[in-house]
């Protein structure tokens, strides 16, 4: 598929998301050459618009996408808060839920070979990960302790040369939460990574 495919077959089946379509497209690419280096692992999967984008890259190639989050939304998606979306929400089980709708993008897109569900909170999954990784794309909890846990704990699984991309990157406070610069300036700080580029708020870095 090409990147132009994707962008029309997304908004067919209007996939929810908070990813704008040159970010999108970032993550296509990085995630073509990425995926020769090791797995592709994203955190915050939501309804599956990132996934498809490095699925995609990574069906292509051959290679694979973990895709984690746990389904329970991040604080801004509970009820009554800003990013609540009622079509998410179970009342059965009286909990967000954005499992349904993720497998259902997994589906329409032919990405179940592609793409891992991996349903769990981020830090569990982290504590016991052991394979390397070529690309690791964040967009979990925005808060300054879980945008810096989720960077800490993935960044260390990265092969020289793979890429770090890191969502909602502002550098003002007038323009968004600092939670995930701050995580992505104390990762370039390590010294393990340097900054390539940034594609809309998309903070991307590739492990020397
Ligand atoms: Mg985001």
């Amino acid at each position: 598929m090409t990147i132009n495919d994707i962008h029309t077959k997304i908004e067919h089946y209007k996939v929810k998301g908070f990813l704008a379509d040159n970010e999108a497209e970032a993550l296509f690419y990085l995630a073509s050459k990425a995926c020769l280096l090791g797995s592709c692992l994203e955190v915050g999967s939501y309804c599956g618009k990132s996934s498809v984008y490095i699925g995609e890259a990574c069906k292509s190639q051959g290679g694979v996408l973990y895709a984690l989050d746990h389904h329970r939304g991040s604080e801004e998606h509970q009820l009554g808060e800003e990013y609540h979306d009622s079509d998410l929400y179970d009342l059965e089980c009286n909990a967000f839920d954005s499992f349904p709708s993720f497998r259902a993008t997994l589906k329409v897109f032919r990405l179940e070979h592609a793409v891992i569900p991996v349903v769990s909170a981020s830090e569990v999954v982290a504590k016991h990960w052991s394979a390397p990784l070529g690309m690791v794309f964040i967009d979990g909890g925005h808060s300054p302790e879980m945008s810096m846990k989720d960077c800490m704990n993935w960044s260390k699984h990265i092969v020289p040369g793979g890429i770090m991309a890191i969502h909602d990157i502002f550098e003002r406070p007038e323009d968004g939460g600092q939670g995930p610069y701050l995580a992505l300036n104390a990762v370039v700080a390590s010294g393990d990574f340097k900054w390539l580029e940034k594609v809309g708020s998309l903070g991307i870095l590739t492990r020397c």
